[in-house]
């Protein structure tokens, strides 16, 4: 029998927020590519999102969604029980409009005011929809800096998990206080490694959906962790929307589709035969971690 301090963890995180979103000049919140038109469109989200909930139920698994609080209030809008379909699974803050924090983009970075108001503002949603403590926190585009780490402390997140980190030598998947921005936050970071060919690799998905990457990549990337990282968490990230619409916000042709729920189907019931892994979510992790 595997000892559990031996296990590698792994978390399957959903960012959950409009249709191939991108950050605009000019304004704080995203918009649906194209962004010319002006819009927010959720139509592929909802159907990657009640996909992928079919799929993580199959499987048995439970995962943490990271909701964009319009999103949420849109698909609640149309028609989509969450409160019901996220029931097992943790749920957690996106942001309020996927905003540009710190300007990169929008050219206009927010202040601490305007970060707390809307932060806030978000999680006000999320637990009037849901009824539950948000503990853990994503970053649009995964930003942040001082500010918004201050903020999330100060608004009482347990976690932010919007950082990227080299798993191997130096870290070994383990949460970590963000020290760097003077604070006590804990941040279970995002993991990127080396493809067979030393090619830099993350753990978000959408290399599949665009039909760069093939998903024994992936698996491959969580066989590794399991010698590099044990006991630390490795963490999935998808976008719902990126099953039916390419980053452009083109629809992807049937065929297209079917390939991409089958990769998802695959990593999903590979991940579950792996042997030496531990699939849950990302709060109950920090929670095991913290009590050792
Ligand atoms: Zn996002």
């Amino acid at each position: 029998m595997t000892k559990n301090h031996e296990l590698l963890y792994v978390a399957i995180s959903l960012d959950i927020d409009p249709d191939a979103n991108s950050a605009v000049e000019g304004r704080h919140d995203a918009l649906s590519s194209p962004v010319g038109h002006d819009k927010i469109r959720v139509e592929a989200c909802k159907r990657g999102l009640q996909k992928a909930l079919e799929l993580l139920d199959v499987y048995d698994l439970d995962a943490t969604l990271f909701y964009e609080a319009r999103t949420a209030q849109m698909l609640v809008a149309d028609g989509m029980d969450l409160p019901t379909l996220s029931e097992r699974h943790e749920v957690s803050c996106h942001s309020l409009k996927h905003e540009d924090f710190l300007g990169k983009v929008s050219g206009i970075p927010m202040d601490e005011k305007s970060i707390e108001k809307s932060i806030d503002k978000a999680t006000e949603i999320l637990v009037e929809i849901f009824g539950r403590e948000i503990k853990g926190f994503r970053a649009p585009y995964t930003s942040i800096n001082r500010t918004v780490v201050k903020v999330l402390e100060r608004l009482g997140f347990h976690y932010d998990s919007s950082e990227t980190v080299t798993l191997g030598t130096g870290w070994a998947g383990k949460p970590y206080s963000l020290e760097a921005f003077d604070s006590s936050l804990m941040e279970l970071a995002l993991p990127s490694f080396r493809d067979a060919n030393g090619k830099k690799m993350s753990s978000y998905l959408w290399a599949i959906f665009e039909g760069r990457r093939i998903s024994s990549e992936y698996i491959d990337a969580v066989l590794q962790a399991r010698d590099v990282a044990k006991g630390g968490l490795f963490i999935f990230s998808i976008h719902p929307w990126h099953v039916y619409v390419d980053y452009r916000g083109n629809p992807f042709s049937n065929n297209q589709v079917k390939k991409n729920l089958e990769n998802l189907d695959s990593i999903l019931s590979q991940l579950k035969l792996t042997q030496g892994i531990h699939i849950l979510r990302q709060d109950k992790y920090l929670e095991n971690w913290l009590t050792k």
